[in-house]
């Protein structure tokens, strides 16, 4: 079969285009490398939906910002995400900086941001977060900036997609590229897909991609963010509060989650190596440090976890949205900050770019933009569990008890349509993992409903994907074995 669009990635990039062309009389495929969509930058950034004011308005990646937040209404209604307008504070703590606030409002309100709003008054202030420093001087407040649960919106896009027919081939790592008479042969470790145009939504190592079709005209640098997360409860609060911004950053910020947990983060490092998310006692002292000019309370022995996550940053600073030389080739790169906020215009940019192309995109009949709500045991009156509970003991049977998840969410998430079929892909679709045990009590029953339900033995149960296998085998064989061998216990 030759594909009409295949794009490679599924971050929320990948995802957010895959579903925007599912509404087309079109063929199209996703292919991602890992076991789960959203395994890269997806999974660890700080969900904000960003106003739009942060970006200079020499690129694009502004205009793109403002505009898919506008999105965020509609799509969350369609898509059932979790997503909230808070609010934010941009936070000033010394006179000087208040001009850089209005220069913000100004230039902001001017490119069609509503609502933005300086505010001086301490007493306001205070009441509408208690918590902040007493040395806040003023703030600006966008009314329009939210927050999402990155993962829970791609996966929810990847699911409307194959309801509406795009396929997804996870742990397909696209290892090479053809392109003959106006055709891709995308190989993978694991086959070979043909199509007639290439969309490279591939983060991190979107430019190897490129490069695959002899592209070589930017980079990408992995620049680290690291986060804490703090227990549920520990401390309130209701908007997203920044500093003033830095010239690499928005600088550390402190922030509510829609579960009820606040976290601190991320600064900002460049590194070398794609893969590393790995956390350091210097980086989670400078953002707990961060953190404290804006909350001076925050609750450090609270912490649940440090995280980090990388940004793809491009040579250019600005995203990549290219039509390339290579006819039928659009690169989608370098989708920095605030390219979670920007996913919508940014798939819509890339429709534009394919019916340039010439791909004549008709809207389905069929077409169905709508994706139910999860059920949630959490969301559930006394009267109503107790009736699914009739239905379905397995409502009743509490596998996470830090989250209260029960195995029927568990069941649910894995048959999904693109379901979760690795214990993270478990826990970052219904929380099992996520409270403040980490998954220490939940984990074994996570890898028992998996093996179940997809009928896998337990050694082939993977925490992520490809060579993350948990368990290799049952002690008590190995012991046997050994004795077999002649082998002592010791
Ligand atoms: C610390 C931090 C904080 C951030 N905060 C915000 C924020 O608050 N608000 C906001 O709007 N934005 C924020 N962002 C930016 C946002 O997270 C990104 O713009 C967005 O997640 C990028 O998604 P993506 O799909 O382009 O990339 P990714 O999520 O990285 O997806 C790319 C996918 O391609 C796959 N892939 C790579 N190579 C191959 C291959 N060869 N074959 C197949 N698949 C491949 C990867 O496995 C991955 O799943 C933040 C980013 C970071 C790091």
């Amino acid at each position: 079969m030759i594909y009409d669009v295949i794009i490679i990635g599924g971050g929320v990039t990948g995802c957010s285009i895959a579903r925007t062309l599912s509404k087309y009389n079109i063929k199209v495929c996703l292919l991602e490398k890992e076991g789960e969509v959203a395994s890269g930058t997806t999974k660890a950034n700080s969900g904000v939906v960003h106003a739009g004011y942060a970006s200079p308005r020499e690129y694009i990646k502004r205009y793109l910002c403002i505009k898919g937040n506008k999105l965020y209404t509609q799509a969350a209604q369609e898509l059932n995400f979790p997503f909230k307008r808070t609010g934010s504070f941009v936070v000033a703590l010394e006179d000087n900086q208040i001009k850089i606030l209005e220069k913000e409002r100004k230039k902001g309100t001017e490119d069609g941001i509503p609502e933005l709003d300086l505010l001086f008054d301490k007493k306001q202030i205070k009441k509408m977060e208690p918590n902040l420093t007493d040395d806040v001087v003023g703030v600006l407040h966008a009314p329009t900036a939210g927050l999402v649960s990155p993962y829970e919106l791609t996966f929810a896009l990847a699911e409307n997609a194959a309801i509406n027919g795009v396929k997804f081939f996870r742990n397909h790592e696209v290892v090479r590229i053809k392109h003959e008479d106006y055709i891709f042969t995308v190989r993978t470790y694991k086959g070979e897909f043909q199509g007639r145009n290439l969309i490279n939504a591939a983060g991190l190592y979107a430019a190897k991609i490129s490069k695959m079709l002899g592209l070589d005209y930017f980079s990408i640098m992995p620049r680290k963010g690291e986060y804490i997360l703090f227990d549920r409860n520990a401390l309130q609060l209701n908007k997203v509060l920044f500093p003033i911004a830095t010239k690499v950053s928005k600088g550390i910020l402190v922030c509510p989650t829609l579960h009820g947990n606040t976290f601190v983060g991320p600064n900002a490092q460049n590194i070398t190596d794609p893969e590393d998310i790995s956390t350091t006692t210097a980086g989670l002292k400078e953002i707990l440090e961060g953190g404290r000019k804006l909350i001076p309370n925050l609750p450090a022995r609270s912490s649940i976890r440090s995280f980090a996550g990388l940004r793809a940053v491009p040579d250019t600073y600005d995203f990549i949205i290219d039509n390339t030389d290579v006819y039928g080739f659009i690169n989608v790169a370098g989708i920095l900050s605030p390219g979670l906020t920007a996913t919508f215009a940014i798939a819509e940019k890339v429709v534009e770019f394919l019916e340039l192309l010439g791909l004549e995109l008709k809207i389905k009949e069929d077409y169905n933009p709508n994706r139910p709500k999860p059920e949630r045991f959490k969301d559930f009156t006394k009267e109503e569990l107790d009736k699914k509970i009739r239905e379905d003991p397995a409502w009743g049977r509490i596998i996470c008890r830090c989250e209260t998840i029960p195995e029927k969410e568990i069941i649910n998430a894995i048959h999904a349509p693109v379901g979760a079929n690795t214990v993270d892909g478990v826990k970052f679709r219904c929380r099992p993992g996520m409270g403040r045990c980490q998954g220490g009590f939940c984990r074994p029953r996570v890898i028992e409903i998996l093996s179940r339900e997809l009928n896998k033995s337990y050694e082939e149960i993977t925490k992520k994907g490809e060579d993350t296998n948990i368990l290799v085998g049952k002690t008590k064989d190995f012991i046997l074995k050994s004795e077999r061998r002649g082998v002592s216990e010791e």
